[in-house]
């Protein structure tokens, strides 16, 4: 048997992996990983690893030890850099190649690079690696002032970690309104208005012309003109999916690779899971490609146990995708795809700091967006689990109670 290759080593081909020996699969399982790292979280990046003094290891899904029991063998600062579909083989940066049965892509997203003047200059930082958070922790040791360019969570986690560091903070964001891709208008006013409370300076509709700087970052230079001081400069744009390598083996790609209802592309041998695969799902009803731990996680479990039962009668993907992003002493939670709704009820307005936000299309309940409101979110998993239904003009009502409804 020449078992599984899975190429990535973040959060959804370790799991792979590790499910794959959980479900007793028994060929060999290798996980080529670019970073030269154990696997470990990214969450914490944005939030407490930036602003305390935490040790990596802290940030580790499993210690070394797991990989040496579970006869996982770990390439660690390799690369897949080719696929071979005929031969079912890949190489190797490193050179050399490995053979396989199945191969799972799991090779993440890639921080977008904006395109203006100065982005390469000292003082201006990305985060997606733990190598990078490093950095930028070190870097904000002789900074005051902080420039974060992008208002999506990753931006609004780091502003509010700088502000609880006391840092000047300004975020700049092209769109009119936070989080614009995935929350709904009434979240992101909550969060426009306690993130200026917590002193962070927001610019919405601003566009980032250049980086100013001679041999380090020293200001920023908005469309219009305008220059804002900073001593440091963080781009968190968003991401772009690694599905590069899967297009130059002649497989699909949609904005991510593109998989069918078991995370399988095209080639029956090959599959595509986490921020990477393009797949469609029942919650939206088209095409998506989601970025979260849950994601990932559930996708790798799914196949695993492909992989193991060798059955394509296996129910198709249908994990409830969640969601979660903690920006200072704010929990935010989604429950569904709640990205295309057409008619929001809050309910919590009266308690500060916590909100409810359902989210409809039409009679439909897409999803539901909490603050610091974690057991509604938890009965919402079960709601669109279940396929509940909640009707727009039962939530509407004074006193809904949604632990009722769903008991
Ligand atoms: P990744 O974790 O990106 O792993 C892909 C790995 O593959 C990388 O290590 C990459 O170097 C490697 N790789 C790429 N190409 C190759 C190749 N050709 N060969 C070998 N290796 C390769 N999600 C949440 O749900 N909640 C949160 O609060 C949250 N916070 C986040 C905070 C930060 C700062 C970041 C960056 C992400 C956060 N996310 C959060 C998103 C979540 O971490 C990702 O959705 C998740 O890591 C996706 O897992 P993945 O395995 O698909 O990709």
């Amino acid at each position: 048997k020449t078992g599984v290759v899975v190429a990535g080593g973040g959060q959804a081909g370790f799991q792979v992996a590790a499910s794959l020996r959980q479900g007793g699969y028994g060929g060999p399982v290798t996980i080529v990983a670019e970073e030269p790292r154990l696997p470990y979280q990214r969450p914490p990046l944005s939030k407490t690893y930036i602003k305390t003094d935490a040790d990596f290891d802290s940030l580790l899904l499993k210690p070394r030890s797991f990989y040496e029991k579970n006869a996982i063998s770990l390439r660690t600062g390799d690369r897949v850099v080719a696929i071979d579909r005929q031969a079912c083989t890949v190489g190797l940066a490193s050179g050399g190649s490995l053979a396989y049965d199945h191969l799972v892509l799991a090779v993440g997203a890639s921080n977008r690079v904006l395109p203006i003047a100065g982005n390469a200059l000292a003082g201006v930082h990305q985060l997606r690696t733990a190598a990078e958070a490093e950095r930028l922790r070190a870097g904000l040791a002789g900074a005051a002032r902080v420039v974060v360019v992008g208002g999506g969570f990753i931006g609004l986690e780091v502003a509010a970690a700088l502000r609880a560091l006391e840092k000047q903070v300004t975020v700049v964001e092209a769109a009119d309104r936070l989080m614009g891709r995935t929350v709904s208008r009434e979240v992101s006013r909550f969060f426009l208005d306690e993130h200026r409370k917590m002193g962070t300076e927001i610019r919405l509709g601003a566009a980032v012309a250049a980086v100013l700087g001679e041999d380090r970052a020293r200001a920023v230079r908005l469309s219009d003109g305008e220059e804002l001081a900073a001593d440091l400069v963080l781009i968190a744009a968003g991401v772009t999916p690694n599905d590069q390598l899967a297009a130059e083996a002649g497989l699909e790609t949609r904005n991510g690779i593109l998989v069918d209802h078991h995370m399988a592309t095209a080639d029956p041998r090959i599959f595509a899971i986490g921020d990477c695969a393009a797949f469609h799902s029942p919650f939206a009803e088209r095409i998506v490609r989601l970025e979260s731990v849950q994601n990932a996680v559930d996708q790798a479990k799914l196949v695993a146990e492909r992989i193991i039962s060798g059955a394509a009668s296996l129910p198709p993907y249908r994990a409830v995708p969640w969601f979660w992003s903690d920006q200072g002493p704010f929990k935010l939670q989604i429950v569904g795809l709640t990205a295309g709704a057409d008619h929001v009820e809050t309910a919590g307005l009266g308690e500060a700091g916590k909100l409810v936000a359902y989210c409809f299309k039409g009679e439909r309940l897409l999803g539901i967006e909490t603050v610091n409101r974690p057991g509604e979110h938890m009965l919402g998993r079960r709601l669109l689990a279940e396929d509940l239904v909640v009707a727009r003009n039962e939530v509407a009502r004074e006193g809904f109670d949604l632990k009722a409804h769903v008991a």
